[in-house]
């Protein structure tokens, strides 16, 4: 997919880029392990199997609905790794931000609406797995409700799903998340914020946890193709400065990914993913320079 080279090139270009980057950190997911083995904490093994052996069914491939190619399976793995990355500096640097990431329909066993594996309930139970991670809570702001993360981790106590979106759009067989914050559709940038603002600093007073894992989906965008949402760019900045900045104000590390946006001008699209990045470069300088 093309979008995530653009965001790339659209991230330098405003020289967001640190020219020492931190990385890798001191404490990484052990590069000797395979990242199977931790995509295997949130998935049934023949699944996995299946999909790496280009071994879906008919039905199961109309779920996912994107083809099958070795380019596909090598990206579907680096992302969940690079989130996996992500939380890791986070958990080091207190904020981090991941170029893809935000696979949160993908299922137990099954794909579904162009997710394979799920980046955010893998990471979580990876997180989970190290000593100084008590509690993880994930924060989904995609315009699509966090189905399969929902599902993966509804009997975890300790790794709390959040999800803000718009309750007439996809899926339509809405899964039980901890929290569940639904928008109408042709919700305005300002009664967005509202919800947004009424809602999240409880959430994290509330359950205090050691790592949030915030999905900043594009596709609240006016201009998305499977939005249905009102915000421009200035409400998306504002939404994405607010999540994260309430995190540094109580000292919680926050991993960021770029979750779903299906515009058709790529270029268009890759300026939308690239305001989380922007909003976190600010306050990075901001809390921690
Ligand atoms: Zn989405």
């Amino acid at each position: 997919m093309q979008k995530f080279a653009l965001l790339h090139e659209r991230l330098h270009g405003l020289g967001l880029f640190h020219n020492n980057p931190p990385h890798p950190p001191s404490h990484f997911a052990d590069s000797q392990v395979d990242t199977m083995d931790y995509i295997a904490m949130a998935h049934d093994a023949a699944y996995i199997e299946a999909f790496r052996q280009d071994d879906f069914t008919v039905q199961a491939r109309r779920k996912l609905g994107l083809p099958w190619s070795p380019g596909l399976m090598q990206r579907t793995f680096t992302a969940v790794r690079g989130t996996m990355l992500t939380a890791d500096l986070a958990l080091e640097f207190g904020l981090a931000g991941h170029l893809a990431g935000g696979t949160h329909h993908a299922h137990h066993a099954e794909a579904r609406g162009f997710c394979i594996f799920n980046d955010l309930a893998v990471t979580a139970r990876y997180a989970l797995s190290r000593p100084d991670v008590e509690r993880v809570l994930i924060l989904d702001c995609d315009v699509h409700q966090g189905d399969g993360t929902a599902r993966i981790l509804s009997n975890d106590p300790n790794a709390l799903t959040v999800s803000v979106h718009c309750r007439a759009n996809y899926p339509f067989d809405k899964a039980e998340s901890d929290y569940d914050i639904e928008v109408e559709k042709g919700c305005s940038s300002k009664e967005y914020l509202r919800l947004l603002d009424a809602y999240w600093p409880l959430l994290l007073d509330r359950h205090q946890p050691d790592l949030v894992l915030y999905d900043a989906g594009a596709d609240v965008h006016r201009e998305d193709a499977l939005g249905l949402l009102e915000l421009d760019d200035a409400a998306i900045f504002k939404r994405d400065t607010h999540v994260i900045e309430a995190c540094l104000d109580r000292r919680i590390p926050i991993a960021c990914v770029i979750g779903g946006g299906y515009m058709k001008n790529l270029k268009r699209l890759a300026e939308v993913h690239g305001i989380v990045h922007q909003a976190a470069f600010r306050l990075f300088q901001q809390y921690f320079e």
